[in-house]
């Protein structure tokens, strides 16, 4: 079976032009002593809206890797996947984010919830995991709860497992279980009898993605407590710790967080925790290399800046279309969005002032910076306009993207 190194980041890349870029950034972590595999994300949406498949993902990682010459493992993710797009990644893909949060709350019939509840038997009463302080109270009520909420998403999440293993012919990949997309985050105990089904089930997950505390709004900074995230974060870990020795599960299996990029501020307790248990880490991030195509046009100046102006206006009068799909994870302020006329006589510089995600920046505009985050549709429809003009700018593009990931992510979360 295909194993994940104990750290592993996403770069997803909507137009599939910067894996060069990309890897050259974890290149440089592992000349600092870090080794993080690559592996580069796309889900189905994506792939939809850029009119993309998942064979130029694949594509494109290959390229990177034998353009630099890297030796080590790297994955193609076809991330939130389920039964009814999965066929299309089977050949291009060996690591799968199977997508379950659809399928949470749905009852299982009352014999399943029986056969789960009383093979939990061992856990009720106070259960105690190592280093949480306290000890969780389990009794059949609670079992039955989380039971009723989890055990059809995961039981489907069997079935997509096996369904992928069978249409590869092996188990020669990486399985994620991703609950992320949901409203409420899954709890340490919850996860604990989550990983219990997953066990049951025959899963050989190997990263987990729950949904935690706190907004994770699309390319901008972690919004909720810090502190209560961390504690969440850090029960997470200790709970995997102990289900992995209970249950017998994948002994790499490691937490995945869906960061909808940039969550910075969460990044040194991610830090700190995983150092303190010595523990690995998946971090995706797919949307913060589109936003540094833009910047890197931007700085280009001449036509690649119009194109970026151009991008703005669009998406500024077709806010509403944009944003549907991405309500949940996006706060904007339309009072805050400059209009498309002061935007048109701005410098390279004023323009990549306000995208570029330095918090505390005077120039940064985290509403301008989410609007052109969900604003990738433009670029597709710019069709080769867009990418000729990433290939005419590519080293100014390349630069900003390799200094993005290397500077502002991996040495915040690997202390580089
Ligand atoms: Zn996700």
């Amino acid at each position: 079976m295909k194993k994940i190194g104990k750290y592993s980041f996403g770069i997803g890349d909507r137009f599939a032009h910067q894996g060069h870029a990309q890897l050259s950034a974890l290149l440089k972590a592992q000349k600092g002593g870090i080794e993080v595999t690559p592996v580069w994300n796309k889900s189905n949406r994506e792939h939809m809206y850029v009119h993309s498949n998942p064979a130029d993902t694949r594509k494109e990682a290959d390229q990177a890797v034998k353009e630099l010459g890297y030796k080590g493992e790297y994955c193609v993710d076809a991330d939130h996947i389920n039964l009814g797009n999965v066929e299309n990644f089977i050949h291009s893909s060996d690591f799968f984010t199977i997508d379950v949060a659809s399928k949470i709350g749905i009852l299982a019939t009352p014999a399943d919830v029986e056969t789960f509840v009383s093979s939990c038997a061992a856990y009720t009463g106070k259960l105690t995991i190592p280093n949480i302080i306290h000890p969780f109270d389990v009794n059949k009520a609670l079992l039955e709860k989380i039971a009723g909420k989890f055990l059809t998403a995961i039981t489907e999440a069997g079935n997509i497992y096996r369904f992928i293993r069978d249409r590869k012919g092996s188990d020669d990949f990486v399985t994620e279980i991703s609950m992320d997309e949901v409203e409420t985050p899954q709890s340490p105990v919850e996860l604990f009898f989550i990983l219990k089904m997953v066990a049951n089930q025959g899963i050989p997950a190997q990263t987990i993605a729950p949904k935690f505390t706190g907004r994770f709004n699309k390319g901008v900074d972690y919004v909720g407590d810090v502190a209560m995230f961390a504690k969440e974060f850090e029960e997470d870990i200790l709970v995997i710790d102990y289900a992995v020795k209970e249950f017998q599960l994948m002994d790499n299996l490691k937490l995945s967080v869906h960061s909808g990029s940039d969550k910075f501020s969460i990044y040194p307790e991610i830090q700190r925790i995983i150092t303190k248990y010595d523990k690995g880490i998946h971090v995706k991030t797919a949307g913060t290399t589109w936003l540094e195509e833009v910047i890197g046009l931007a700085v280009s100046g001449g036509e690649a800046l119009k194109a970026a102006k151009f991008i703005y206006a669009q998406a500024l009068s077709r806010q509403e279309e944009l944003c549907a799909p991405y309500a949940d994870v996006i706060d904007i302020k339309a009072d805050q969005l400059p209009s498309a006329e002061e935007v048109s006589t701005w410098s390279s510089e004023k323009f990549a002032h306000t995208l570029r995600h330095i918090p505390g920046h005077p120039d940064y505009n985290a509403n301008l910076r989410q609007l052109i985050h969900v604003g990738y549709k433009i670029a597709s429809e710019m069709g080769t306009y867009y990418t000729d003009l990433l290939k005419a700018n590519k080293d100014v593009i390349g630069q900003c993207v390799e200094e993005n990931i290397y500077d502002r992510h991996l040495k915040r979360l690997f202390k580089l």
